[in-house]
């Protein structure tokens, strides 16, 4: 129970801090993450709560059927996406969708963020792909998403946003903030020119640098 107090005021904070650094406007996106000590459920935010006002009870423990575990709240309407990620990649215990101005303007252009930037290769994989369009909240949008987020930790969903992943929490919100850096730098530099694009060997050098080597062991 520790675990899940510690997880649902983790999933608060996070909610906190994509508000204040302005990755999601008013009460859009969504922040997930599993239960470290049970790995067969998920916490997740509530749909449509302002993310100053939320309170550990406002937090949805659900499995991965989708059925609530704990809590009262309506989940998240992008629960089938959420939990997707989770039942895919066992690797992911993080999950983080925003709406933030750069990343979704490449999301309604429909075109991927290049791979032409280390530290963007470095956390997503490499580009960020488009995924086919579907309306929120649907099965349909968990499955497009899913094919597009195929070896990235980032997928851009047509249209609407950016959902980032990383093995924890902390690591899907620094996800969705390098793509969002990215896409703003991206844009100014096709204005001074146009990017070059990594090779995909510099890519998987710099994923495995990151993986591997990269900060304090
Ligand atoms: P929720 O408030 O239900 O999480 O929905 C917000 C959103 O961004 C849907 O894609
Ligand atoms: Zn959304």
């Amino acid at each position: 129970m520790r675990e899940r107090t510690a997880i649902k005021q983790a999933i608060i904070a996070a909610g906190k801090e994509i508000l204040a650094s302005g990755l999601v406007v008013g009460t859009w996106g969504n922040v997930s993450a599993r239960i470290p000590e049970e790995p067969d459920l998920v916490a997740i935010t509530p749909s449509g709560m302002d993310y100053n006002t939320l309170q550990e009870e406002d937090i949805v423990v659900l499995d991965f059927n989708g059925e609530v575990a704990e809590g009262f709240r309506k989940p998240s309407i992008e629960v089938p996406l959420h939990l997707a990620v989770y039942r895919d990649r066992p690797e992911v215990n993080g999950v983080v969708h925003v709406h933030s101005v750069y990343a979704t303007a490449w999301a309604a252009a429909r075109r991927p963020i290049p791979g032409a930037l280390e530290d963007l290769v470095q956390i997503v994989g490499g580009d960020v792909r488009v995924s086919e369009y579907a309306l929120p909240g649907t099965p349909e949008l968990a499955v497009h998403a899913m094919k597009a987020l195929r070896d990235r930790n980032a997928v851009l969903l047509a249209n609407h946003g950016l959902l980032g992943v990383g093995k924890d929490l902390r690591e899907a919100i620094k996800t969705c903030q390098v793509v969002e850096k990215a896409a703003k730098t991206l844009i100014a530099a096709q204005l001074v020119g146009g990017y070059v694009e990594l090779s995909p060997e510099e890519i998987t050098t710099m994923r495995e640098f990151f993986l591997h080597s990269y900060g304090q062991r």
